[in-house]
């Protein structure tokens, strides 16, 4: 019994009725996938505050100038992978080691990223699979100030990457994406679509589930829509992602034995550590215009429909942020702290501003943030506060990237293109005034993780097999288990950890 049809719970789905032994129910709160904005790259933003996001809003943040911030994540077959910007980043070496768990450094989890990699076009280095599931492409039609970023990385003696997903991402290179001919390639076409046919598995949509179902400490099932029932003859698996996961179990009586009895919820096991550890990217970004009238401003016209449409290409094959560049602001980090990533469109409000004239974004993103936040109950409901900027040292590390950020935007390579600021980027100078800027305009990069924190110590949450402590029958396969953020984005991990869990499940 598999929770959420994201990207680690369509793995899931997948490969554990690969077996045709094995009967796989995978529950989903959200319907179909098949709206055209979903399928068209450029189209994300679009699916914002529709039925097709949870919609989520933060605690206010005190070190966010008091803001509550808007966190979308997909409620939808496929889940978060239908509504990404489809970047495939699966972060250095160092992320997974620094995990420091058995069977999860980067040399073990290498071959399920593998696994699941079908890289259509450049493969330099032969660093991806090519015969798995997930297609992974170059963008078919870049934007003109795309090639002039990567040429700014060059003019800064930046290192080029010949892939973006080797060993070590030190450096700038054009965004991979999960795109098949111009067209979104989420978890659901990779793993669910293949699968779907199968007589073991059944897909339930639109089921909120409700709690998971215990027999004193044995998982036993699940409760869906406020009364509907199903049991499980061999394990439940939460794959609801970093907010759904942790809520999970909290309503169903695993946390922190005081919060659930304050929410009126039975304990079934003591498990302070759910929640906890919520870490996630946090971006501030530049915005100017530009000069030419170039950028994806108009991606919408009728001509870049019809060239979508009958050809695959064009303005809306876009995924926004086009490309990266990977940066230590100081020579003591030992891998890059802070992350580039170029959007040829002023992305503001995440999007949901369309944009009035043309523009460039540069968003500056904090790789390894120090401040930890939470997930808690709040009767029944979710609260996120996810604690931005509590530790001092995230602060100063993403004035030194917005500052490398200006430095971009001043190259040779930019001067045709960039021209002054756009509001509401008013061009602040000092420290002081970019981490005002940072403070009041900083927003989520959806990358929330670590809230079901994987690890080899009792207040860890799950074991290295994924176990939920002290009950049974229970796993977790999600982002949620990364115990620390990786330096590139969550896709690709939630990938791995469906793909590695389904081969810890079925050798157990
Ligand atoms: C707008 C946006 C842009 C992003 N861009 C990128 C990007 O470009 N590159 C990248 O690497 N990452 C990106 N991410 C992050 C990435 O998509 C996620 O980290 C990843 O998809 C998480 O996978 P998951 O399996 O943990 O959870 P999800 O994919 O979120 O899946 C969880 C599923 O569980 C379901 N669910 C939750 N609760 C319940 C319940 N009670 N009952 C039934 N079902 C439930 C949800 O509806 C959902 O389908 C982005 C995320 C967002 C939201």
């Amino acid at each position: 019994m598999i929770v959420g049809a994201g990207s680690a719970g369509c793995v899931l789905a997948n490969r554990l009725s690969a077996d045709p032994k094995v009967s796989v129910a995978l529950v989903e709160a959200g319907g179909q996938d098949d709206k055209l904005e979903i399928r068209m790259p450029a189209g994300f933003a679009k699916l914002f505050k529709t039925e097709y996001d949870w919609n989520y809003t933060t605690a206010k943040q005190s070190e966010m100038s008091g803001r509550e911030l808007y966190w979308p994540r997909g409620r939808v077959i496929g889940g978060s992978s239908s509504l990404n910007a489809q970047m495939w980043v699966r972060g250095c070496q160092r992320d997974y080691d620094q995990w420091g768990i058995p069977g999860w450094s980067y040399d073990d989890v290498l071959p399920y990223f593998t696994k699941a990699e079908h890289r259509v076009g450049s493969n330099q280095g032969n660093v991806y699979g090519t015969s798995g599931p997930l297609y992974i492409a170059e963008l078919r039609s870049p934007n003109v100030t795309t090639a002039a970023f990567l040429q700014a990385c060059e003019e800064l003696g930046f290192e080029r990457l010949d892939e973006l997903n080797g060993r070590s991402n030190e450096g700038y290179s054009p965004t991979p994406v999960t795109q098949n001919r111009g067209r979104r390639w989420s978890a659901a076409d990779a793993y669910l679509r293949p699968a779907a046919s199968r007589p073991n598995l059944t897909v339930i949509t639109g089921a909120s589930v409700d709690r998971v179902l215990f027999d004193g400490r044995r998982a036993i099932g699940i409760q869906y829509d406020g009364g509907a029932q199903v049991k499980a003859r061999a394990e439940v698996i939460l794959s609801a992602g970093a907010i759904g996961s942790p809520h999970l179990l909290m309503r169903s009586g695993v946390g922190a034995a005081g919060e659930l009895s304050d929410a009126g919820i039975e304990v079934v096991h003591d498990l302070p550590g759910v929640g906890k550890n919520l870490q996630d990217h946090l971006a501030s970004a530049v915005y100017i215009e530009c000069k030419q009238p170039v950028t994806l401003t108009k991606a919408e016209s009728i001509g870049n429909l019809l060239r979508y449409i009958v050809l695959r290409s064009g303005m809306l094959t876009s995924n926004v942020g086009e490309a990266v560049a990977f940066i230590r602001t100081s020579v003591e980090e030992p891998a890059p702290d802070i992350e580039l990533i170029f959007a040829p469109v002023p992305f503001k409000d995440h999007g949901l501003t369309p944009p009035t004239g043309h523009g460039i974004t540069i968003g500056v993103i904090l790789l390894q943030p120090e401040s930890r936040g939470r997930i808690g109950l709040n009767g029944g409901d979710v609260t996120i506060d996810p604690g931005y900027l509590t530790a001092e040292a995230d602060v100063k590390r993403l004035v030194a990237g917005l500052k490398t950020a200006k430095q971009v935007l001043s190259t040779a390579a930019m001067k045709p293109f960039a021209g002054g600021p756009m509001a509401p980027y008013w061009a602040p100078e000092s420290d002081e005034e970019l981490a005002q800027w940072v403070r009041e305009r900083g927003e989520t990069l959806y990358h929330p993780v670590g809230t079901c924190r994987m690890g080899t110590d009792d207040a860890s949450v799950v074991d290295p097999s994924l176990r939920v402590r002290g009950v049974e029958g229970l796993r977790v396969v999600d982002a949620s288990i990364m115990p620390t953020l990786n330096r590139g984005h969550t896709h690709a991990p939630a990938i791995m950890i469906g793909e590695k869990g389904a081969d810890l499940i079925r050798s157990s």
